[in-house]
């Protein structure tokens, strides 16, 4: 019997309650049903790899996109100004790692998250607006050659 491949997944989309207000977002019974059957599932929550406690503010992307935040060039804070960007870009190497060791060519990650959104995320203003652009780790793990999607991709 052929092994079923390794998928990174977002802790939140498995029912982890990891998300910054230490909720969760699980996918429907009938989907992860599905994706146990057909993957050996490898779940991944960078923001808690990161070092980040539950619950903790919430975080958006300020200043530019995922790929400004590797430069430099923009960050990643609260709504109280903290600059959290250090553990966003520690969580998503360690992500990256994660997937390495697990042999995951795949991650199906969460939506519109500032780390796991794969084509948007909120535009910092707190303000519940979302515009195009990827989290964090997405972009890191896909510069690093994982394909990502959202569960919103999914057929
Ligand atoms: S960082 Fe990703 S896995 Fe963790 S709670 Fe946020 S969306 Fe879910």
């Amino acid at each position: 019997m052929n092994e079923k491949p390794p998928l990174l997944i977002s802790a939140c989309l498995l029912g982890q309650p990891v998300r910054y207000d230490a909720a969760s977002k699980p996918l429907p019974p009938e989907r992860l049903t599905r994706l146990t059957r057909d993957y050996r599932l490898v779940p991944v929550c960078p923001e808690c790899l990161g070092g980040l406690p539950t619950p903790r503010p919430a975080a958006e992307i300020a200043g530019g996109d995922a790929a400004a935040v590797w430069q430099g060039r923009a960050k990643v804070a609260t709504k109280a100004g903290d600059d959290v960007t250090a553990a966003f870009r520690r969580g998503a190497r360690e992500a990256l790692a994660l997937a390495r060791a697990e042999g995951c060519a795949q991650a199906l990650l969460k939506a519109n998250s500032p780390s796991c959104g794969g084509a948007r995320v909120y535009d910092g203003s707190f303000s519940g607006c979302l515009r195009p652009g990827e989290g964090v780790a997405a972009h890191w793990l896909r510069r690093h050659g994982v394909e990502v999607i959202n569960e919103d991709q999914l057929p």
